[in-house]
């Protein structure tokens, strides 16, 4: 991989024509403002807002976020609203619309069912609602998918199994893998049977860790949870013995900047570890995280790491294609997702 340097720097025009996969986006994190407050009104849920201009600073974050506990209070003004039947499913369909107008052509969404399911509506229901609204969004835009359902770890035990179970119903049928997610100040280790039995019923693991939490999270996501990727990873940065390990086992890190930014997983981008991770071989991917609440879109993403760090197109197109080789994909999906992002297969 070249370190950029041939020919004019990317612009936006060109990012966005760059065939990307988008591995790690939370669907409750990339809901339109617009269908929050549509949905909002149909459902009698109340917001702090009755226009989207008015919507917008009370459901994405300000560009002067600065802690994890910001970040996190924007999710709470809208999350009632995700429990109305119907708008996850909407959610779902408008994700891929709205990935395709970026250049995307695959995304990984995940959720965790439980957080929209109600004591009227199971979580099946909204894992049938999802899947559904990204099968039409999937034949209205072109972009493929795969789903993600998140365990949680301020869940039960017992919570988290369910989410697994539920999970493996769904598996070959739109459902692709299983996700820790949540604070990881709290342990992963008492998930790790569930997850297990995730990975024994063929759905692949990725985990939540060294976003937050430090180097610690990372070796438990790997040694006790069996993870094949590990979601942020900026932690790995400070282990040397980590971060040899991760690249000799090419675990791919799905990396995600402007995010990082904002929780202050990372103090600022100077000391982003993303450059010094993809410089030292390791298996890095640029995503958005919750594009919604962010305010970015993946060609944001891709051209920020261009700018910041002096990656040329063809640097982009080799973490477009880390992302075909990371995705939870069979062989015959991963060859025409590779061929799709321009690479012979
Ligand atoms: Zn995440």
């Amino acid at each position: 991989m070249s370190g950029g340097g041939a020919g004019l720097p990317p612009d936006l025009a060109a990012v966005r024509a760059l065939p990307k996969v988008d591995l790690h986006c939370h669907l409750d994190g990339a809901v339109r403002p617009a269908t929050l407050l549509e949905t909002a009104r149909a459902g009698g849920v109340p917001l702090p807002a009755d226009t989207v201009d008015a919507l917008l600073p009370h459901v994405r974050v300000s560009p002067a976020c600065r802690s994890l506990d910001d970040f996190l209070a924007t999710f709470e003004t809208f999350y009632p609203v995700l429990s109305v039947p119907g708008v996850m499913g909407r959610a779902a369909r408008e994700l891929l619309l709205d990935a395709a107008d970026d250049g995307v052509v695959h995304v990984e969404a995940r959720f965790c069912p439980d957080l929209q399911a109600t004591p009227q509506r199971p979580a099946e229901d909204v894992v049938l609602e999802v899947l559904e609204g990204l099968a039409r969004g999937s034949a209205e835009s072109g972009v493929s998918y795969g789903a993600i359902v998140c365990a949680y770890r301020p869940f039960t035990v017992e919570a988290n199994e369910r989410m697994v179970d539920l999970a493996l119903a769904f598996a070959g049928k739109g459902v692709v893998g299983v996700d820790l997610a949540g604070p990881e100040s709290l342990p992963g280790a008492p998930f790790a049977r569930a997850l297990e039995r995730a990975r024994e019923g063929g759905l692949p693991v990725t985990i939540h860790a060294g976003e937050a939490a430090g180097p610690e999270s990372v070796r438990e996501a790997l040694d006790v949870l069996g993870a094949r990727r590990i979601g942020h990873g900026c932690a790995i940065a400070r282990d040397e013995a980590l971060l040899a390990r991760v690249r000799d086992e090419a675990v791919p890190l799905e990396c995600c900047v402007t995010s990082n930014l904002q929780t202050q997983a990372v103090a600022s981008l100077d000391v982003h570890p993303f450059d010094a991770f993809r410089r030292a071989g390791l298996a890095v991917t640029l995503n958005t995280d919750d594009p919604a609440v962010s305010g970015v879109t993946l060609s944001d993403e891709y051209l920020l790491a261009a700018r910041t760090w002096g990656l040329s197109l063809d640097d982009l197109r080799a973490l477009a294609l880390a992302a075909v080789d990371a995705a939870f994909l069979d062989d015959a999906a991963r060859a025409a997702l590779r061929r799709r992002v321009g690479a012979p297969s």
